[in-house]
């Protein structure tokens, strides 16, 4: 008998007929040269949801040879505005026509409830709405004060061929923060989704190609990171690798693109703290503490896991995290009832397992959950939606991205104490601070070191506010004019605008 509350699987077996899934390279589906696949299996339903060719080197070259192709080509990049903007448009319908199909997919390869995922692909039709705003105002700069005969202008072109490597935990936004930015720029793209979650990369795809997009200007390569990924990281061909995913594998894109100096931009890891005073509303900082680590089982970049609570009201607020622990229910991620879902793998659930046995081990207290647990009628992974108080700065579950249901409960004296154990982080993706007094708020939102700040409120997002990390969660920004701009690459155009003069040698 659980003390958490669960959504039982469905009488009857959910039944589907796996997709079959190819690459997109200059216009066509194609298969592997060598006919390798993959398989994907659903982690809360167990059935086959997917086979997906398995890209090598020689797709990913293909592919870049594609993008390349039709950026040099020209008839893209040049494309006024206007009709970029129309395209990214059509697409939108088009995500909003296909939203209940992908929607299915997507909880089907990744675990997540159905309302959220339908939400998501909302969220990522609005993204393509923005941008092809955003595509009408690519504009450079101009100069007139360099001298009498002087012009200078300044350009903004697209940076060239992007590859684009996503995650798991949200496949399709992620691929829409920074697919239509790139396009709407000018860029031509080679994108790689996540080997856990192909299928609704490759919908995006169709989608591109009824949209109108020209040949080769999206290509698709599915498959693992050591080759695909890899290969895009280090590849001459590529201008630019915008990638979302873990700090470690980061690092590497890093390492593999400095051969060529391409331009990266990195999403990363988070363990991003949630600073709750004594004066702040306890009712909301509670929910918002519950909805900022459950959301997508704590598989959630933003995932507000460090909670940094005024010593006097700690007990109180652990006491309400813990009763909504019970009420939020779990369990078969297609029941619209569901607001947490299933642990994308079985390594992935032992990883979170580990996590919280070394904590208990370390000397915290596991307050509600820590463990796996069955979900009746569903062959899935689950993990208990978990509170651990009693963790002190030095624990590994204090500063290591869990990414799962897992709360770690410190406790502070003072707001110097507070705000630096909210900087006691490898990472600085984003940060949240709970009180009614203004000053206190602003004093956090300066100090801390996180690309977001969040005031009396967690996890809300923006199509135009910029989204990224500090210190080893990232470089660079998505989303808002940022998001365009990190496509974007400057050209200063000199021009002498008087005729006679000799620049150096007067032979007059
Ligand atoms: P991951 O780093 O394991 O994989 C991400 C992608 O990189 C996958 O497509 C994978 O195939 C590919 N990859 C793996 N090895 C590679 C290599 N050597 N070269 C190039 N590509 C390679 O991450 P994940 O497990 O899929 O996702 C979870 C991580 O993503 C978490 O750390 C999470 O915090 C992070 N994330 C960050 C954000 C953000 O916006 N900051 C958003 C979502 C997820």
């Amino acid at each position: 008998m659980t003390e958490h509350t669960l959504i039982a699987g469905p009488a009857t077996p959910v039944t589907l007929e796996p997709r079959t899934n190819r690459h997109l390279i200059g216009g066509e589906w194609v298969d592997s040269s060598d006919g390798a696949t993959f398989d994907r299996l659903s982690p809360s339903h167990g059935m086959l949801v997917s086979r997906s060719a398995k890209g090598g080197a020689a797709e990913t070259e293909a592919a870049i040879a594609a993008a390349s192709a039709a950026f040099d080509g020209g008839d893209w990049r040049f494309l006024p505005g206007k009709q970029r903007a129309a395209l990214l448009s059509r697409v939108a319908e088009l995500i909003d026509r296909e939203r209940e199909r992908i929607a299915r997919i997507e909880v089907l390869e990744s675990g997540k409830p159905i309302t959220q995922a339908l939400a998501e692909i909302e969220g990522a039709a609005d993204l393509w709405r923005y941008a092809a705003a955003l595509a009408r105002t690519v504009h450079g700069d101009s100069h007139n004060s360099l001298g009498p005969d002087m012009l200078g202008v300044v350009l903004k072109e697209p940076i060239g061929t992007v590859g684009i490597i996503t995650p798991w935990n949200f496949p399709f936004l992620i691929v829409c923060q920074k697919l239509p930015f790139a396009l709407a720029a000018g860029c031509t793209a080679v994108v790689k989704p996540s080997e856990l979650t192909p299928s609704t990369t490759v919908i995006l795809g169709e989608l591109l190609a009824e949209a109108g997009l020209p040949a080769g200007v999206v290509n698709i390569v599915l498959g693992h990171g050591e080759p695909v990924g890899a290969t895009l990281s280090s590849h001459p061909g590529v201008d630019m690798v915008s990638f979302t995913g873990s700090t470690a594998v980061g690092k590497r894109i890093v390492a593999a693109g400095s051969g060529t100096l391409k331009k990266v931009s990195l999403e990363l890891g988070g363990k991003n703290p949630q600073v709750i005073f004594p004066d702040a509303d306890l009712d909301a900082a509670a929910d918002a503490i519950a909805f900022g680590v459950y959301f997508n089982a704590g598989e959630c970049c933003n995932s507000g896991s460090r909670i940094i609570v005024h010593e006097d009201v700690a007990e109180d607020l652990v006491a309400r995290v813990a009763a909504l622990s019970r009420r939020v229910p779990f369990g078969d991620p297609l029941n619209p009832a569901t607001q947490v879902g299933a642990i994308i793998s079985d390594d992935h659930l032992a990883k979170i397992d580990g996590h919280v046995r070394a904590a208990h081990e370390a000397g915290a207290r596991v307050v509600i959950g820590g463990g796996v647990l069955a979900v009746p009628g569903l062959d899935g992974r689950f993990y208990a939606p978990t509170v651990i108080a009693d963790v002190t700065p030095g624990m590994v579950v204090a500063r290591e991205e869990v990414f799962g249901p897992v709360l770690s409960v410190l406790t502070f004296r003072t707001e110097d104490e507070a705000i630096r154990l909210a900087n006691d982080a490898s990472y600085g993706l984003s940060a949240g601070v709970w009180s009614r007094d203004v000053h206190t708020c602003l004093n956090f939102a300066r100090r801390v070191s996180a690309g977001t700040i969040w005031t009396n409120t967690w996890m809300d997002g923006f199509a135009e506010m910029p989204f990224g990390g500090m210190k080893e969660s990232g470089q660079g920004r998505e989303l808002g004019r940022y998001g365009l701009e990190e496509f974007l690459e400057v050209k200063t155009v000199q021009m002498r605008v008087a005729r006679g003069r000799s620049l150096w040698v007067d032979n007059g």
